[in-house]
């Protein structure tokens, strides 16, 4: 961003004109303590949000030149002096070194914006060891979930959420205020003892990745034994036969349909497990057991990985005729027919199987994609309840039904065929059908009138054996009350 534009307002005061809950904030003058690429980059915003900024640093001469002209860079102690609200952009192992600053800081907010390099790296957060170091100062935690870049692109372009936590209600409102005039969403997250959990969120990697991914890999390596078994080391044993050369794509072009299939069918298995424990015991306020409720957390990301592998299959499918070896195995089976003077090749089941087999694997390919569009946050916000779940209910049982077909032909006749069961292992394709048709089977059964009605009156509050308090009209327009049960 150069100087002439770090002056002009990017946001001025969008979104909090007529909001008087917001408190202008032109006028008030913001404290920043360091002159790092955060302290920057909270300079810029904060000068583009209307407010009057003072950035104290060790050594203004020499760091002024990197602000907006609009902010004031001195020493830190005539920083301080300034305002009563001061962002402390410095490193947790340089806190001490303000500890000079301590009598014109006090009576002061100090918002910490720090973060660590491991989760839970010290003892006490970093919040409360500023709260320790100035005890006459009130500390507010916020800001630490924004990074340099965030904060100079726009709100619009990054995460808007700041997370802030303080022992102090009027503190946390006035940098809640002042959040929300630079165009972030700031949320409450209580006392300064939060301040912990707040300093490591950024630090997290992908928690709620991790059971799905580590169920995609375990999944994987199964498929892919398996596969590399039928495929490699059958042919090597039995025919002193080396397809080494089918590990790198074929293996893994076999294995990875084969995971986004079954992922598939354990994004709608949670579901008819809960349903399944709703109808024996007759109610929905029973609490399922842990690990139903992790696996029902968990299905976007299932469904995604699920996506993920399925697009790789197609990528890979695609890309099969460019082997070199599909190309020789392609001359040797046209050189031997025309040895054999076998002039027509066409196998009409074999043409038929193929085209539907391509049709509904593009049309299954299309639906997951759909799926995992209507996952990402901006177009499922976009959606009602219904579309939602007519979406990823309807439409995803739809794309399990469709990937079923696509196994199918897949494998045709091959469950038949003795030949395939190598070392007594029979092809692959018949074990991925075994969840997703249970759960397609599970599915037409809640289907049917007698059960989906129950299944209704279960999710509406009705409980078995539940005695429930009633009234009735009588016949002479009074009412009379009584007790039965919901079950009758
Ligand atoms: P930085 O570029 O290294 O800046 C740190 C600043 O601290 C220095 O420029 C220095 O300014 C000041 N400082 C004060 N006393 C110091 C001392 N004794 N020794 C060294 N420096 C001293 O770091 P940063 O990236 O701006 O990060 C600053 C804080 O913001 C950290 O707590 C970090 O965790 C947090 N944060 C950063 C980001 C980000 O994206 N960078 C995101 C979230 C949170 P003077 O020389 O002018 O005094």
């Amino acid at each position: 961003m150069s100087r002439g534009d770090m002056a002009k307002p990017l946001l001025g005061h969008r979104g909090t004109e007529g909001d008087p809950s917001v408190t202008p904030a032109s006028g008030r003058t913001i404290g920043v303590l360091g002159s790092g690429d955060f302290a920057r980059s909270l300079a810029i915003r904060l000068v583009c949000s209307g407010f009057k900024v003072v950035v104290g640093s060790r050594n203004p001469k020499r760091k002024a030149s990197l602000f907006p002209s609009a902010a004031e860079v001195t020493f830190q102690a005539e920083a301080v002096k300034k305002t009563d609200v001061i962002f402390v952009a410095v490193f947790r192992e340089h806190y001490s070194t303000l500890c000079d600053l301590a009598d014109v800081l006090a009576g002061k907010i100090l918002v910490d914006v720090s973060n660590n390099t491991e989760i839970n790296h010290h003892k006490e957060s970093n919040a409360e060891y500023l709260a320790s170091l100035f005890p006459a100062c009130t500390v507010v935690k916020g800001f630490n979930v924004v990074s340099a870049w965030t904060l100079q692109s726009g709100a619009r372009d990054g995460n808007k959420q700041v997370l802030i936590c303080s022992n102090n209600q009027e503190a946390k409102r006035t940098v809640a205020e002042i959040a929300q005039v630079m165009g972030f969403t700031p949320v409450d997250m209580g006392c300064l003892s939060s301040a912990c959990e707040i300093e490591n969120i950024p630090l997290r990697l992908l928690p709620a990745w991790k059971i799905p991914i580590f169920l995609a890999l375990g999944l994987f390596l199964c498929f892919f034994t398996y596969n590399l078994i039928r495929q490699v080391i059958h042919p090597f044993i039995r025919e002193q036969k080396n397809k080494l050369y089918k590990i790198p794509i074929e293996v893994v072009n076999t294995t990875l349909p084969c995971v986004s299939y079954v992922m598939l069918s354990l994004v709608y298995l949670p579901g008819v497990l809960a349903a399944c424990s709703q109808l024996y015991y007759g109610t929905k306020y029973r609490r399922f057991p842990d690990w139903l409720d992790q696996w029902l957390l968990h299905r976007k990301q299932i469904g995604l990985l699920s996506f993920f592998c399925a697009a790789l299959h197609a990528v890979y499918s695609l890309c099969l005729p460019m082997r070199r070896s599909h190309r020789y195995l392609l001359i040797e089976t046209a050189v031997k027919q025309a040895v054999e003077k076998k002039m027509n090749i066409w196998v009409e089941e074999e043409v038929w199987r193929m085209e539907i087999y391509i049709s509904v694997g593009i049309i299954a390919l299309g639906l997951l994609s759909l799926l995992a569009i209507t996952s990402l946050p901006s177009i499922a916000n976009s959606l009602n309840w219904r579309e939602f779940s007519f979406v990823q209910s309807t439409l995803g049982f739809i794309a399990l039904v469709i990937s079923t077909l696509h196994t199918l032909t897949y494998g045709w006749s091959r469950a038949f065929d003795e030949n395939q069961y190598k070392f007594y292992l029979p092809p692959t394709y018949t074990l991925t059908l075994l969840v997703p048709c249970t759960v397609i089977i599970a599915k037409v059964i809640f289907s049917l009138p007698c059960i989906q009605h129950r299944l209704l009156r279960i999710r509406r509050g009705w409980e078995k054996g539940r005695y429930v308090k009633f009234v009735l009209p009588s016949a002479t327009g009074e009412y009379s009350s009584g007790e039965t049960s919901s079950n009758v």
